[in-house]
């Protein structure tokens, strides 16, 4: 059965027409979901009881379920650990800011990018995730704070860019009046830099934030970390950057999981800022995630403090990230490996 998650109004108004309903349903349908998050037909109560049983009898209404639930203690940080309708398991981190609530949620069951950094990789990829159950991640994750979201960051499981027309329509069902309502600016999409996609994203000319997971500004020792880089090199990436800039005029994040000794010296930081000087660019320094399947250790303060400064003296915006939620099953799609672990 199809769930109606993955409709936008306009697919969802051509089958009530098609089913011998008014089109005008569809309107009400998604104010109900997205306006006043009910989710049950039974509960909509401006339309018939003849009419709900009609579309109960074709499409779901089916919400991510919440298997497991963490919050730390530091910061409010919250890791939910969520049952898809065909029982595979996801994760979603809510964060709370001083301008609100923010999302971070997955896009793909696993990955199959292999970033040797990352607890997602682990396993390989199962299968894409559909716009609604993407969607679906953020009403169930504002269910749970009783609470608006009003940021959304593809930066869970998953390559956003790998699951692209999904993602896309995720994004346009996010954007709509009619539905949450986010606005491009408030959703950042982060990528390990599929060249061909970017370019492909570039031309929708949303204003959407791109974040590039760049961490080391050479091709060899990138490619250790990310198999992706065999397949294109860091100028091809910071070209398709360039295009994203002067397509949306959009300052471009970058993404810098210092390592100790691999990534982390001077000379990787200079580097680094020759590379980010031809459009307006953010790097974001964050510490590796130590996860047991790797060896990698967090660089020391001292040299997180250097590598920072240099780029700022070199005319780089650069912050060190506050890593939300640490005490909680720490790296992204830790938890959901922690579980498959416990339960295999
Ligand atoms: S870092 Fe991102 S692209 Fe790389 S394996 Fe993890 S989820 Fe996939």
């Amino acid at each position: 059965m199809k769930n109606i998650l993955d409709f936008n109004l306009e697919e969802l108004s051509a089958w009530m027409l098609e089913n011998n309903e008014s089109k005008f349903r569809a309107k009400q349908i998604f104010q109900w979901i997205y306006k006043s998050s009910v989710f049950n037909y039974e509960n909509m109560k401006n339309i018939s009881e003849k009419t709900r049983g009609n579309i109960s009898k074709e499409l779901s209404l089916y919400l991510p379920n919440i298997i497991k639930e963490q919050k730390s203690e530091k910061d409010g940080t919250k890791k939910l650990l969520l049952k898809l309708e065909d029982g595979n398991i996801i994760e979603s981190v809510i964060m709370q800011y001083k301008y609100g609530y923010s999302i971070c949620v997955s896009t793909q069951v696993g990955c199959r990018m292999g970033c040797s950094f990352c607890a997602s990789a682990i396993g390989g990829m199962v299968r894409n995730l559909t716009p609604g159950e993407i969607i679906g991640q953020i009403l169930v994750a504002q269910n749970n704070i009783n609470d608006r979201i009003s940021n959304v960051v593809l930066m869970g499981s998953g390559e956003p860019l790998d699951n692209f027309d999904n993602v896309i329509k995720f994004i346009e069902i996010l954007n709509s009046k009619e539905s949450l309502y986010i606005g491009a600016r408030h959703i950042t999409m982060s990528t390990c830099g599929i060249v061909p996609k970017i370019y492909e994203l570039a031309d929708l000319e949303y204003q959407i934030t791109l974040a590039i997971s760049l961490h080391s500004p050479k091709d060899d020792s990138r490619a250790d970390m990310m198999p992706i880089a065999r397949k294109y090199t860091i100028k091809e990436i910071i070209d398709s950057c360039e295009y994203y800039y002067n397509k949306t005029k959009r300052r471009i994040s970058f993404e810098y999981a210092l390592i100790k000794g691999v990534n982390d010296s001077k000379e990787d930081a200079l580097s680094l800022s020759k590379l980010l000087n031809k459009f307006p660019s953010h790097v974001n320094l964050i510490s590796v995630n130590e996860i047991k399947e790797n060896t990698y250790k967090k660089s020391d303060s001292l040299s997180i403090e250097m590598f920072k400064n240099t780029l700022i003296q070199n005319g780089i915006e650069t912050t060190i990230r506050r890593k939300m939620g640490e005490d909680i099953d720490g790296a992204c799609g830790q938890l959901r490996r922690n579980h498959m672990e416990n339960f295999s």
